[in-house]
């Protein structure tokens, strides 16, 4: 037994000591007090306690008696061998006592004693002890992992902790899981990755194996460190697939829950939308909006422009020659010459635009194309890698400074995606009946109207924000990248995205609405040709290119993701409207396992 174990489990002396530890617990709730207080078979039923009582007293009333016996006795120069017969029956009783109570609160306390572990034990047990006893100790009111419909609840702070995972099996941590099987040649392999004769990054190509790749340098990096890998997985990865493509040196990894919410009825069509997410709430919160909205017909799409950008920056001598090459790129002469010279670069890649930005003698040159089915990064670099080559013949006095210039902008808050757009621009739509309002979503039309006045276009242009005018749209935007294989960092500008509600039909129904202008997303490429992230995509019917459609596949994926904005903003403004957030916050994090009861 661990002193994590100790910790949790409510043990017999602490609870027979009740008294005390009730009288703490008014200042700091203890982790007794919480598994006590939800798990009732953690109670200690109140008999023990009178007996408890009772043995107390009789030790201490025994001790008395025998002690002033033995005294008189000396005084009186009597034998104190020879035992009258109340004395025998008192040093009886008082040994039935010593025993019981050395076995009700003995054994675990020398257990404790002898089974603790040492100060200098792995890392991670001691930090998951003291974030244990902080709780504890200050009753810290922080939720775990599953606790918000979206950023409000962090700030919220409503939901007093249950200390983590009380049931969990304690991390094995003495002895990390060495990987099966290693051979003597591995053993030799490890030890001069350890010893650093072997750089770590070199197994792949060395072994040509990835699987015994990643393995020895798990294994490698465990010895090196000190540190268990234990519960970051090894096995169920095809490490061959993401060699060169999606992730260096791996070691294992990271499991995240996938689930779904929907049907999502989207333009006509049902879609169960896969969520990769470990925030509470958050899929039953996206289902019910799906489920307001499919109640009312569905919601409708439109893609309103469809471009991946990037933009290099270039330096002149001056000003004036930064200018020249400005007006040369929006001649439209010049533009077809270009074109033919980036489109050469992919089968898929079509140049759309160059707009142009001047800050002294630097240009920032913002290429945008369509990239068909994929979120398009590398294709767009190579076409403009093309022309920067073709326009240095014409502007030899060009210095191309970077390939990016961050006028793209990518994975960065920038109002030029903002305005401009980037990778596929989105508005979706839907008109929500006013008795769907009330029965599902248990507000009304006017105070979803107002709500979104006050919070998402008042309250957000106070705050200076910057595409941020809805609730909680990087929520769903997050975990369906992370379902299916986008890049999680483009959430930033994906997530841009501005929700209006007006009350329509004479004020009965509610029209509903988000627009996306920057939703970057792909269906090839990158980490969506992963086993995993390719059965989400596959779900959606998105998987892989669209051989008769090029690009339409991507575009899809683009208006599913709005339209699951579009049932999460519904959902969660609709909780907050209804005050609803708190209680079902608190019927989540009480680890409530029926998501039906919350939803409906
Ligand atoms: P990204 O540009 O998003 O980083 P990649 O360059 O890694 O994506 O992947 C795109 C690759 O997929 C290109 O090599 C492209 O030729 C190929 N491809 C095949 N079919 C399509 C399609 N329908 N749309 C886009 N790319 C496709």
């Amino acid at each position: 037994m661990s002193t994590m174990d100790v910790s949790r489990r409510p043990s017999k002396p602490a609870a027979a000591a009740g008294s005390s530890l009730d009288a703490k617990s008014k200042h700091s709730p203890s982790p007794l007090k919480y598994y006590a207080d939800e798990d009732p078979s953690l109670k200690v039923p109140a008999f023990l306690y009178l007996v408890n009582a009772s043995a107390i007293c009789a030790f201490f009333t025994l001790l008395y008696y025998l002690l002033s016996r033995w005294r008189e006795k000396i005084r009186s120069a009597s034998p104190l061998h020879v035992l009258s017969a109340p004395e025998l029956a008192a040093i009886l009783a008082f040994a039935a006592s010593s025993v019981y109570l050395l076995g009700f609160f003995g054994v675990e306390f020398f257990q404790s004693l002898l089974l603790r572990p040492p100060s200098d034990i792995w890392a991670d047990d001691g930090e998951e002890e003291r974030v244990v006893s902080v709780v504890a100790e200050e009753g810290a009111l922080k939720a775990p992992c599953g606790q918000a419909l979206d950023e409000e609840t962090t700030k919220l702070e409503f939901d007093p902790v249950k200390p983590a995972a009380p049931k969990a099996k304690p991390v094995e941590t003495e002895k990390w899981d060495e990987p099966i099987g290693l051979t003597e040649e591995d053993e030799k392999v490890i030890a001069s990755v350890v010893a650093g004769t072997t750089p770590s990054y070199s197994l792949e190509s060395k072994l040509g194996d990835c699987r015994r790749a990643a393995a020895i340098r798990r294994e490698a990096l465990q010895r090196k460190t000190g540190k268990s890998l234990a519960g970051l997985p090894l096995e169920g990865l095809d490490y061959d697939s993401i060699l060169g493509q999606c992730c260096e040196m791996p070691v294992g990894y990271v499991q995240i829950p996938v689930g779904i919410a929907g049907p999502l009825v989207l333009d006509g069509r049902e879609y169960s939308v896969p969520m990769a997410t470990t925030e509470g709430c958050l899929v039953a919160s996206a289902n019910r909006g799906c489920k307001a909205i499919a109640l009312c017909g569905g919601a409708s799409s439109v893609v309103l422009r469809d471009g991946m950008t990037r933009a290099p920056v270039v330096r002149f001598g001056s000003a004036k020659r930064a200018a020249e090459l400005k007006f040369y790129l929006e001649s439209p002469a010049n533009f077809e010459v270009l074109s033919s010279v980036f489109n050469s670069s992919s089968r898929f890649g079509r140049l759309q635009s160059i707009k142009c930005a001047i800050a002294g003698k630097n240009l920032y040159l913002r290429f945008s194309c369509s990239t068909g089915d994929a979120m398009g990064m590398n294709m767009i670099s190579k076409g403009v890698q093309n022309v920067m080559d073709f326009l240095q013949k014409d502007f030899p006095d060009m210095d191309v400074m970077g390939i990016s210039g961050n006028f793209c902008s990518d994975k960065k808050p920038a109002a030029v995606n903002w305005i401009e757009g980037r990778g596929k621009s989105v508005v979706c739509e839907a008109v929500i009946k006013g008795d769907v309002v009330r029965k599902v979503l248990k507000t009304s039309v006017e105070a979803l109207v107002e709500l979104n006045m006050l919070k998402n276009l008042t309250g957000s242009a106070m705050a200076g924000a910057l595409g941020g005018f809805n609730a909680h749209a990087s929520n769903i935007v997050t975990a369906i990248y992370i379902a299916t294989g986008q890049d999680p960092a483009q959430n930033v500008e994906s997530s841009h995205c501005i929700t209006m509600m007006e009350a329509v039909n004479d004020g009965k129904d509610l029209h509903v609405s988000v627009t996306m202008p920057s939703i970057e997303v792909g269906t090839v490429g990158g980490g969506t040709q992963l086993a995993s992230q390719s059965a989400c995509l596959n779900l959606l019917g998105v998987k892989g290119a669209n051989r008769e459609a090029p690009g339409s596949n991507s575009r899809l994926l683009a208006t599913v993701v709005a339209g699951l904005v579009l049932a999460g903003e519904l959902s969660l403004m609709s909780a907050l409207a209804a005050g609803q957030l708190v209680k079902s916050h608190m019927k989540y994090n009480r680890a409530n396992k029926d998501v039906s009861k919350v939803s409906s």
